[in-house]
């Protein structure tokens, strides 16, 4: 489990089972959810809709064995039964806001109860971005659930009354590999729910997710140049195991995803002008588009490095830095090129 998460969520649990620290406990409670979220932002704003129903793991043992789209509508499918009916007791948000329609889901159960094709199948039909939004509304109604919730309430136990209602919704499959949910829900109290589905269940999917990225990002990289629009070199970035490159549909930089439409504009710019990288465009020296923004901290390294392409080629260009990389790792190489363009461009001259 990333260490970040599991730490947050150990000191979370911790500080609700105290009377004192329980208002410190939900709060950062919502602090690990804000910071799962963003991973969901992220993959949603980055990646192309084929990459939501890819099984790169299929048959594999483990939630990573699933697809983006599933893990998106198991993990909010689960926590809008159990936030509306079970704790606030009103109405679900896949119905009160008719999201079903919008996503284009077959189903309104968790999920549990498909299989392989089933699950492909399934991801196939989702509208992602109703899907995204429907997660987000869910997350914002659970975070105000959550944030009214009383020290006293963490006991709250649910009886034979509650697993009718919940059998009642049809929202939980009655196939074996689904129906136990229900049983399993009822078992706990709101202290046992806010672990499963609010906080733990979250990170397992979520790092599943990530898995699933991960290996759709090295599987496009394949084959690809490695070299980035800007001049960076995708075969020693500190990225390179995760990004799959401005050069296909999974580029995952970091610049990239915070960009408008999750489109680099150097990437796109280069994609316009239909050169294959910044070193071949004539502006270079004193463009300020994009990554070459004065402001932002690469902008020196990447032109130091794109005008060594254009003078010497993509060839001596990595070669450089694979000497480069045996003294300094990816942050520190940056930085040396990086404090004025012309003198980054000398020291790779001379490297
Ligand atoms: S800043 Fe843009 S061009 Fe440079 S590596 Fe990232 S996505 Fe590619
Ligand atoms: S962040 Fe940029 S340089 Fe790094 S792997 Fe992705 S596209 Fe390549
Ligand atoms: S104008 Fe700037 S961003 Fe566009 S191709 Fe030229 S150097 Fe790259």
């Amino acid at each position: 489990m990333d260490r970040n998460w599991s730490e947050m969520n150990k000191a979370m649990q911790a500080l609700i089972a105290k009377k004192d620290t329980f208002r410190e406990g939900m709060e950062k409670l919502l602090e690990l959810r804000k910071s799962l979220f963003e991973q969901i932002t992220q993959i949603v704003t980055a990646f192309p809709k084929e990459a939501f129903y890819q099984m790169p793991f299929a048959g594999a043992e483990g939630y990573h064995s699933k697809t983006l789209a599933y893990s998106i509508w198991h993990i909010f499918r689960i926590e809008d039964i159990v936030a509306h009916e079970m704790i606030a007791e009103d109405q679900q948000i896949l119905f009160s806001r008719d999201f079903q329609t919008a996503i284009c889901s077959p189903i309104i159960t968790t999920g549990n109860e498909l299989t392989g094709d089933e699950i492909a199948d399934f991801s196939k039909q989702l509208n992602i971005q109703a899907l995204y939004a429907y997660a987000r509304e869910v997350m914002k109604s659970s975070d105000q659930i959550l944030t009214s919730l009383e020290y006293s309430d963490l006991k709250r136990k649910f009886g034979e009354d509650m697993v009718e209602k919940l059998r009642r919704t049809g929202c939980v499959s009655s196939k074996e590999s689904a129906a136990w949910l229900i049983e399993y829900w009822c078992g706990k109290d709101v202290q046992g729910l806010i672990r499963m589905p609010f906080s733990r269940h979250w990170i397992m999917h979520i790092e599943a997710m990530q898995r699933i990225k991960n290996r759709l990002c090295r599987l496009a990289r394949k084959g690809v140049d490695p070299i980035a629009c800007c001049g960076f070199s995708c075969n020693h970035c500190f990225l390179g195991e995760w990004c799959g490159s401005c050069r296909t549909a999974y580029n995952t930089c970091s610049f990239a995803t915070i960009s408008p439409d999750g489109k680099c504009p150097n990437a796109v710019c280069c994609q316009e002008k239909s050169i294959d990288g910044c070193y071949e465009c004539d502006q270079l020296e004193t463009c300020e588009k994009g990554f070459y923004t004065p402001a932002n901290d690469g902008a020196n390294a990447a032109r130091a490095q794109a005008v060594y392409i254009r003078k010497y080629g993509k060839k001596a260009f990595l070669k450089v830095h694979d000497r480069l990389h045996e003294k300094y790792d990816f942050a520190r190489t940056q930085e040396i090129l990086g404090q004025d363009w012309q003198e980054g461009l000398r020291i790779l001259e001379e490297n």
